[in-house]
């Protein structure tokens, strides 16, 4: 048998990170090496799941995890604040980060690429790992090209830091790369409560819904004379992003270079 892939995960005491400590615990392919969080220091990351006992202790420092491992991958879902440091930190190390936090510009982006090129390793910085989120993002892009004028609501829980979300700047960009800018709505058009008509990006509007209650949805509207189409994801549960994590932590082990987006990986 193959190498197991071995991991350190950080953020492991958060919602999704509890669930990749499990993917990777329970996984026959995968070997856990660390654990990171913030909180939690000294607990047996099994436990902190509700497994058994699997003997690595969780951590609060990521340096200190990147050099006494010899790990393979980093995977990071802790906070945007944290997004571009930990990636170049796991990268100076030549650990290749898998990235589920949100909050990457354009240009840290490009910077990331050119410091995995430099160390010779790949990296995925993927604004959503689920699915049929991708499917909902690529159609969209598709359907794009012949409704050009749309708006994309997200919805997500009141204690999300970044808006729009990860999914719908992503959802944005492919849609601007099969759709020429054009201003939407009647060029006279005045806010009388500023933020009604949401985030512009390329002509169309961004909306982002903050509710208790709420996980993960997003809506992309196309209108046309007498037509509207609605392109919609709804996700449940975190465990259905972890399929999607497995084949990140697989596949960054197989190219050089920062991959944006696991839209790359699905045909
Ligand atoms: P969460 O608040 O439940 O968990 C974050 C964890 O990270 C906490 O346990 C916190 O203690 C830890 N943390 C924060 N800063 C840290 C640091 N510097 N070092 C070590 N640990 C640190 O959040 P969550 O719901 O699990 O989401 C985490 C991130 O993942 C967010 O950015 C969210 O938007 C994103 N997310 C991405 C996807 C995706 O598919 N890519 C899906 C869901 C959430």
């Amino acid at each position: 048998m193959a190498d197991k892939i071995k991991v350190i995960v950080v953020g492991a005491g958060g919602r999704m990170g509890r669930e990749v400590v499990k993917l990777v615990l329970q996984d026959e392919e995968l070997e856990l090496v660390a654990a990171v969080n913030r909180s939690e220091a000294g607990t047996d990351a099994g436990k902190l799941v509700g497994l058994e006992p699997c003997g690595i202790l969780v951590m609060d420092q990521l340096e200190k995890a990147l050099s006494q491992t010899d790990a393979d991958v980093m995977v990071d879902f802790t906070t945007p604040q944290y997004a571009y440091e930990h990636t170049s930190l796991a990268i100076s190390h030549g650990v290749r980060p898998v990235m589920g936090t949100t909050g990457f510009t354009t240009e840290q982006i490009t910077e990331l690429d050119k410091q995995c090129q430099k160390q010779g390793i790949g990296g995925l910085i993927a604004p959503n790992f689920s699915i049929g989120a991708i499917l909902m993002m690529k159609f969209a892009a598709q359907a794009a090209k012949y409704l050009p004028n749309l708006e994309i609501i997200e919805y997500h829980g009141d204690q999300k830091l970044d808006a729009p979300s990860g999914t719908a700047v992503k959802t944005a960009e492919m849609i601007a790369e099969n759709r020429k800018e054009i201003r939407q709505g009647n060029p006279k058009e005045e806010e009388t409560i500023e933020g009604s008509r949401g985030g512009y990006y390329n002509g169309f509007r961004i909306h982002s819904v903050r509710l208790p209650g709420v996980f993960a949805q997003q809506e992309v509207i196309f209108g046309d004379f007498g037509q509207t189409l609605k392109i919609r994801h709804d996700s449940y549960e975190r465990a259905g992003y972890m399929p999607g994590v497995k084949i990140g932590i697989q596949k960054v082990m197989e190219y050089t270079g920062m991959v944006y987006g696991f839209d790359h990986f699905i045909d």
